[in-house]
């Protein structure tokens, strides 16, 4: 409790539904933000999966929450207990952040906007490029579909032929018919298929990581066999965060491309939903320094990787 500054009867709750939730690293960042802006809010996680959504979003009304976030395995469970969706929640199918407009629960998910975002702080901007993006899971899904949004040329799409490839044909059908703000072509093909994989690098600008391998239980691996398919111009980026540098992000290095690790994405699409409740800035550097340098702990890593 001892970031949540002074509570009082006007502090408005906001809250985090999923599980597990004791690692996140939500609470703290919000909390942190609420403190210095003096904003009179809390940020509380709440141990919540499929079973007690329902129950929780009829409390969450007849409280009058300004909003939440919720994370796995709740974000497309969520949907039918929303009033509304915005275009990402509806496109994605996925909802991250909830916000309460007049009693009415609206859904959005930052979490595309929140790596194109951080992509931008890198100096990155994705318009008129080519992705080759790995994975069709939940952070994949956001991550294409926001990308098609907004103006990306080209994506290819590999995905592990299994539950989860049905959602990459999916996706890449939904951006080839259903995004119309901008031309762009999707592609999608088996992560089985390397010599593919590698003719998809070659003409991309960024490649990115968008599945759990890198990270516990499969830390210590990548999703390229063959580093020699990296390039010094390539973009190479990861959603994983911990442990900041995967193997991955250590090939890319190895041969001189850009490499930036998922912490931004989450910083980021924590500083579009605190907007969305506050209608205030999240000072995303003060964030930064208070939570990943001043710790002098090994978050301080993670903290050089998204300023490199
Ligand atoms: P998910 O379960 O919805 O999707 C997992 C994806 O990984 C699927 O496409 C699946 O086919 C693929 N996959 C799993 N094991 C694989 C393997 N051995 N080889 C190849 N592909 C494999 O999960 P998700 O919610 O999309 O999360 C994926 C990762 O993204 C997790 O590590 C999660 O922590 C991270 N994430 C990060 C952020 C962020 O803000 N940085 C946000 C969301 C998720």
């Amino acid at each position: 409790m001892q970031n949540l500054g002074v509570i009082d009867g006007k502090t408005e709750l906001i809250g985090l539904f999923a599980t597990p939730i004791r690692h996140s690293l939500s609470p703290t960042m919000h909390n942190l933000a609420f403190k210095k802006l003096g904003l009179n809010y809390a940020y509380m996680a709440f141990e919540v999966g499929n079973e007690e959504l329902a129950d929780v979003i009829k409390g969450m009304k007849a409280l009058n929450i300004r909003g939440f976030n919720v994370s796995m395995p709740n974000k497309t469970k969520i949907l039918p207990f929303l009033d509304e969706l915005d275009d990402s929640a509806k496109l994605t199918g996925s909802v991250n952040t909830v916000v309460n407009e007049n009693g009415r629960f609206i859904g959005h998910n930052t979490d595309g906007r929140g790596y194109i975002r951080n992509l931008k702080e890198h100096g990155f901007d994705i318009r008129g490029k080519k992705m080759t993006l790995i994975g069709s899971g939940g952070a994949a899904t956001s991550i294409a579909i926001q990308s098609a949004v907004e103006g990306i040329a080209e994506i290819s799409i590999f995905a592990r032929q299994d539950e989860f490839y049905s959602k990459a044909v999916e996706n890449a059908r939904i951006i080839n018919e259903e995004i119309k703000q901008f031309s762009v072509k999707a592609n999608v093909y088996p992560l089985e298929n390397k010599e593919q994989l590698k003719k998809e690098i070659a003409s991309s600008d960024i490649l990115t990581n968008a599945t759990g391998v890198g990270m516990k239980p499969l830390e210590g691996l990548s999703v390229i066999d063959d580093p020699q398919v990296l390039r010094p111009d390539l973009i190479v980026t990861d959603v994983i965060y911990s442990p900041p540098k995967s193997k991955l992000l250590q090939q890319a290095e190895a041969v001189g491309a850009t490499a930036i690790n998922g912490l931004g994405m989450m910083l980021w699409q924590g500083a579009l939903a605190f907007e969305m409740w506050t209608g205030q800035q999240m000072p995303v550097e003060y964030i930064q320094e208070k939570m990943f340098r001043d710790t002098g702990t090994g978050t301080a890593a993670q903290f050089e990787m998204i300023k490199s």
